[in-house]
Order: C-alpha cells, then sequence, then structure tokens
C-alpha cells in the first residue's frame, strides 16, 4: 500500500518507518527544510533507539522516501497521515490545531480520488470531522475519508511500542476507511494484537483518556510520596506493595520530580479545556495539572533545604535534564522549571546528559555543560539526580563523593538509599518519598 506520512518528528518519523518495515510503501513529508535534508542524508534529526538502523534497512529496500514536496508524496496514496503537532495554544490550554488543518487544507490540494486522511496526531475531540468539513470545502470534488488513528508509542521505546502494540485505536465512519486502516495495520492483526475499531469521536477521546489517567496515576503516587516523608513510610515500598495488586498494576506509580514531556503537560490541559468548552470541570484532571507544579516547587525546596536555605554561590550538578531517559526531548521536562531556579538563585550549575545537551543548550541558559557525571561532580556542593539515565543507576558514589566540595545528593528518582550515600561519604541526601540524612 501507498502511504505518505506527514510530519517527520517523533511520532511521524517513527511511524513512517515502522509502516514501511510493515512493507508499506512511505513517503515523509516535513515543511522543515533541514530535517528532509538530514534525512535524506541518512541522519535522524531525534534519538531514539534503534530508529537510524531500521530507517537505513527500508531505505535501502526501496519502501522509505522523504521529500518536502507533499503534491509528490500523495501520487497515488492510498492512506495519507497528518503526524504534525498539537501543543498547547498560547493563553487558553487548548490544543493548536493550526498544524492539523493547515494539512488538511495542502491535503485537500493535491490528494487523489479514493484516499483516507488519517490523523495520528492527538487531537480533541471532534477534530476528525473538521478536518473533513476542511478538505471538503478546499476541494469539493475529492473523493476521500478520514480516519482518526492516535498513537501511544512512548519516546525511548518507540519502536517496539509500534511494532508491538497494546492495541491499535481506529476511528472511522465508512466501510472503506475501516478496510484500508486494517489493511495498514494487517501485520499487527497477524500477529494478534488488538485493533479496537471505533466511531471518530471514542478514537479521540480514548487518546486523551489514557494519557490523563496515567498523568493521574503519575501525580497520585508523587502525592503520596509527599505524605510519605511526613509520616516517615517509604514511596518505594507502598508502590511495590500497591503495584503487585493486578487492578492496579505496578508502571507509572514511580515517585519523582513531576511529568513533564511533550504529551502528558499538553494532553491533560487540552481534555481539561475540552470539559470547559462542554460545560463540565473535568476536577480530577484540573487537579492532576494544579499538583504537578506543586511537586516541581517541592523540588526545588528541597534543594534549597539541602543548601541550607540558599542556592547563592553554591555550585551544583545536575544530572540529566531530558523529561525521561532514552530520549533527547525536553519538552516541558522538569529541568525547565528545576535548573532555572538553581541559576536564579545564584548557583553555578554544571549539567550533563547523555543526549539532551542538543536541546538543551538553547533552553538552559547560564549553565555549564560537563561530558559526565564526574566530571560535573568535581567541585560540586550539590548534586541532583534528575533524569534515571541508565548511565546515572551505577555511579561510583565514592568517587563521586569524594570529588564534591561539599557532598550533598538530591536523588529525585529514587535511584540510590539512604545508606549507599552514607556509605560513600555523602554528607547529606533527600530522595522522593523516603528518608533522607543530614
Ligand atoms: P514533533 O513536533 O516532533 O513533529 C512534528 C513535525 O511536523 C515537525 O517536524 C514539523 O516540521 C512537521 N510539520 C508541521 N506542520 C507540517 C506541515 N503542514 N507539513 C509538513 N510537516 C509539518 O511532534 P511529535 O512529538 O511527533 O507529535 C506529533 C503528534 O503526535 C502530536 O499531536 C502529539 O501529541 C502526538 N503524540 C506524540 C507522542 C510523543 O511521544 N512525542 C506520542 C503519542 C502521540
Amino acid at each position: 500500500m501507498k502511504i505518505a506520512m506527514i510530519g517527520t518528528g517523533y511520532v511521524g518519523l517513527v511511524s513512517g518507518v515502522c509502516l514501511s518495515d510493515f512493507g508499506h510503501e512511505v513517503v515523509c513529508v516535513d515543511r522543515d527544510a533541514e530535517k528532509i535534508a538530514r534525512l535524506e542524508r541518512g541522519e535522524v534529526p531525534i534519538y531514539e533507539p534503534g530508529l537510524d538502523r531500521l530507517m537505513a534497512h527500508n531505505v535501502e529496500g526501496g519502501r522509505l522516501r522523504f521529500t518536502r514536496d507533499l503534491a509528490q508524496a500523495l501520487e497515488g496514496a492510498e492512506a495519507v497521515f497528518i503526524a504534525v503537532g498539537t501543543p498547547t495554544r498560547r493563553g487558553d490550554g487548548h490544543a493548536d490545531l493550526s498544524y492539523v488543518m493547515a494539512a488538511a487544507e495542502e491535503i485537500a490540494r493535491a490528494a487523489p480520488d479514493g484516499v483516507v486522511i488519517v490523523t495520528k496526531s492527538t487531537v480533541p475531540v471532534g477534530t476528525n470531522r473538521r478536518v473533513r468539513e476542511v478538505v471538503a470545502a478546499a476541494n469539493p470534488a475529492l473523493d476521500f475519508d478520514v480516519a482518526s488513528n492516535p498513537e501511544f508509542l512512548r519516546e525511548g521505546a518507540a519502536i517496539d511500542d509500534f511494532m508491538k502494540p497494546d492495541r491499535v485505536v481506529v476511528g472511522v465512519e465508512s466501510e472503506r476507511a475501516a478496510r484500508v486502516m486494517s489493511e495498514i495495520y494487517r501485520p499487527l492483526y497477524l500477529r494478534e494484537f488488538p485493533i479496537v475499531v471505533t466511531d471518530l469521536e471514542s478514537a479521540e477521546m480514548i487518546k486523551y483518556a489514557a494519557n490523563a489517567f496515567l498523568a493521574a496515576k503519575i501525580t497520585f503516587i508523587n502525592e503520596i510520596a509527599a505524605l510519605c516523608e511526613r509520616v516517615g513510610a517509604d514511596v518505594r515500598e507502598v508502590s511495590k506493595g500497591m503495584g503487585l495488586d493486578n487492578r492496579i498494576g505496578n508502571k507509572f506509580l514511580h515517585a519523582g520530580p513531576g511529568f513533564g514531556g511533550s504529551c502528558f503537560p499538553k494532553d491533560t490541559r487540552a481534555l481539561a479545556r475540552i470539559g470547559q468548552e462542554h460545560g463540565m470541570a473535568l476536577q480530577i484532571t484540573e487537579a492532576v495539572i494544579k499538583i504537578n507544579e506543586e511537586v516541581k516547587r517541592r523540588m526545588v525546596e528541597k534543594l534549597l533545604d539541602l543548601c541550607g536555605g540558599s542556592f547563592n554561590g553554591r555550585t551544583v550538578a545536575v544530572l540529566g535534564v531530558t523529561f525521561k531517559p532514552e530520549t533527547d526531548d525536553m519538552r516541558e521536562a522538569p529541568a525547565l522549571t528545576i535548573v532555572p531556579a538553581l541559576v536564579g538563585g545564584g548557583a553555578r550549575v554544571r549539567v550533563t546528559d547523555p543526549q539532551g545537551r542538543r536541546e538543551g543548550e538553547a533552553l538552559l541558559p547560564g549553565v555549564d555543560w560537563q561530558d559526565d557525571p564526574y566530571a560535573a561532580a568535581e567541585g560540586a556542593d550539590l548534586l541532583v539526580i534528575l533524569t534515571e539515565w541508565n548511565e546515572f543507576r551505577a555511579l561510583d558514589l565514592s568517587d563521586i563523593a569524594g570529588r564534591m566540595a561539599t557532598p550533598r545528593l538530591a536523588d529525585l528518582r529514587n535511584v540510590y538509599s539512604a545508606d549507599a550515600a552514607r556509605d560513600a561519604g555523602f554528607t547529606a541526601y533527600a530522595a522522593v518519598g523516603r528518608r533522607g540524612f543530614g
């Protein structure tokens, strides 16, 4: 099947590469000339494990191409996916649909008859119908269908998530769209991954409801962590004890510095906004948004306590700035709240991250980038573990403590323990939802 993919970001590029690996003929389009130039040279513009090899394999196999020219990509296409960004619209929390609608208009001008226009971007309820209206208005003669196909992949594990999904969700309103979508995902049917076929509105809601639920789960355990600190319980034990209950499950029960990333913050805001537009407050989602901001502020207070009430003149080493490990994505990362608070408070901040520097340099002015945790720790008064990259999980803590001016550790991902920190020579240790010392 011939497929065009609009947008070569974290979702569009992974989806395009994986669909070509299914055996489809895929042309990926982006309006960003530099991205396309890099892709044509065989470079992957984002960090996603395994993507470079899979991309090269399918380019060599002649199933995958890149272009800036949408009309060319649409030649003979049976389906065109919209995988452009839907960031928060300034001011009101609504998803900004300008990229989606611009893509819809461009498709209308160049698509062949019979095409199915598939929205993969996360979009508010009603958007697929608007896409249909926009396309019909721009080209009344075009024969087409729309389909909603929200994406659930996680950055850092995106290829596996796409290839072995818990489920694929497809919203359609015609037999033809259902047929084309099932043809696209046939390799998954064959491997018995469930495909939920539903109406457009339900498909759109599933994505927001799923993300808001996961954000709520993280926020719940973060709130419990704060209480654990007051009552002397250990949130890791609490998570374990809760997570072994099959009805709860152990995923998304890790206390930390608050959720960030390209999806949860903007999707919870968008869902809250959808509720408001329909005359009902989504009270749980609104609480999640508010509490998550408080969690990040609480982390700054934790660091302040470890620094004796002021960052002024302190040297702070920060390990990890991306919103989670195995990605270079910094969108709404807790680091964007915590690092500026350190810099603004007068600290000298030394930062290291295996993949975050390219994005982070522009987003975190006034910090000093280091190649590794040991170099970052040199002469520091406080070491902060902000992202739990594997590289930071088995540090030689004694070596690190020995390099620091005052060995204090803020373990905001609960990687180590108070005992390990004490044995290594740290004089103060704070984690999230567990006892520290110093
Ligand atoms: P992104 O910002 O990384 O990529 C979007 C790309 O679209 C950019 O390269 C941009 O240049 C391109 N683009 C925008 N308008 C275009 C147009 N008219 N023609 C051609 N190219 C155009 O975004 P992303 O993280 O891939 O997210 C895309 C969508 O998928 C969003 O709605 C997001 O909510 C959703 N989503 C993201 C993830 C994730 O983990 N990142 C997971 C699931 C769903």
